[in-house]
């Protein structure tokens, strides 16, 4: 059993921080008090700030915020964690980051003999619950063994994606591909309900075919054909990895055409939509384009 901090609490941390918590000490902290009071609830210690998760002993700590500028903020803002941890503690950042702020931010952490390593997941906060999700980890060798030790009481699925940064790059480039595929699979959706198709048998057929994927396998059977709107996932947070990932394309002069795309969409989505919906409400732009309703009440 390790003594480890948490700091971040929303939908995926919540999830990743109640796995540890199956096996180890946690000392969490969240700027929102019930997301910490919940976790209390559940066992784990409360800091009082992000300093405190490492003052309760933790010499290692898992931070999964919306972006690589709030893990900068809690590390080393006022208040923040880096001064507090001892000599060889770890820090393990499961947000989807920026690889080359997280590049930055190890640099910083190593005059302190703290280590970094970046370890996002792929999944979902289903899939986070379940202990199946996919954790990627960018670091060396022997910081990722450590890590790892720790990790897979989330999941077993744990893989060393390769140096600092290799393992946000590897999930930024997933996310892109899997929006890509988000709106392929909602653009196919909202035509085959025009063409007539009821949207279940739809989805059933197409998970076999070549089409299929998580989008055909869990979003259109789970979440939007029953009209749920509540995968537990942003739509601004994916906009932010689409950013990132177009970002880092155009930092190494590699064109992208499928990736803007689906970043420009978003956006497009973002704005008339609003930046606090679930991503499952994108599929709204292409009902609207197509005037149909793709969930089962429609089809009745
Ligand atoms: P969320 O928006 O649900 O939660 C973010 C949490 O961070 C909130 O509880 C907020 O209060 C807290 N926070 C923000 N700034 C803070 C600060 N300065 N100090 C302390 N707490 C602070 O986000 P989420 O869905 O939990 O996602 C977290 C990260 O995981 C993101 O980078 C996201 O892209 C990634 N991710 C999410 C999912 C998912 O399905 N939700 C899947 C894969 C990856």
């Amino acid at each position: 059993m390790a003594e480890v901090g948490f700091i971040g609490l929303g939908n995926m941390g919540a999830a990743l921080a109640r796995r540890l918590l199956r096996q180890h000490r946690l000392c969490v902290w969240d700027l929102n008090p019930e997301a910490v009071g919940r976790l209390r609830k559940e066992g784990a210690a409360a800091a009082n700030g992000p300093a405190g998760v490492a003052a309760a002993g933790a010499n290692m700590v898992v931070t999964c915020l919306p972006t690589s500028a709030e893990v900068e903020e809690v590390l080393f803002g006022e208040g923040g964690v880096a001064a507090s941890l001892s000599s060889g503690s770890l820090v393990v950042d499961m947000t989807t980051g920026d690889p080359l702020a997280t590049t930055r931010m190890a640099a910083r952490l190593a005059e302190r003999d703290v280590g970094l390593v970046d370890a996002p997941v792929s999944g979902g906060v289903a899939g986070a619950r379940k202990g199946s999700v996919a954790i990627m980890v960018g670091g060396p060798q022997a910081r990722y063994e450590r890590a790892r030790t720790v990790l897979e009481t989330i999941s077993p699925n744990v893989f060393h994606a390769g140096d600092i940064g290799a393992g946000h790059a590897m999930k930024l480039i997933n996310n892109m591909i899997s929006s890509c595929a988000r709106i392929a699979t909602f653009e196919g959706l909202a035509l085959a309900v025009k063409a007539g198709l009821d949207p279940r048998r739809f989805a059933d057929i197409l998970s076999k075919c070549t089409g299929r994927g998580y989008v055909a396998d869990t979003t259109l059977p789970d979440y939007v054909i029953p009209g749920r709107r509540d995968q537990g996932f942003g739509l601004a947070l994916m906009y932010k990895d689409l950013t990132l990932a177009t970002g880092l394309a155009q930092e190494l002069k590699v064109p992208v055409t499928a990736g803007a795309h689906a970043r420009e969409l978003f956006r497009r989505a973002l704005n008339e939509l609003g930046d606090d919906v679930d991503i499952t409400q994108l599929v709204r732009i292409f009902e609207c384009a197509a005037s149909v309703d793709v969930t089962e009440r429609g089809a009745q």
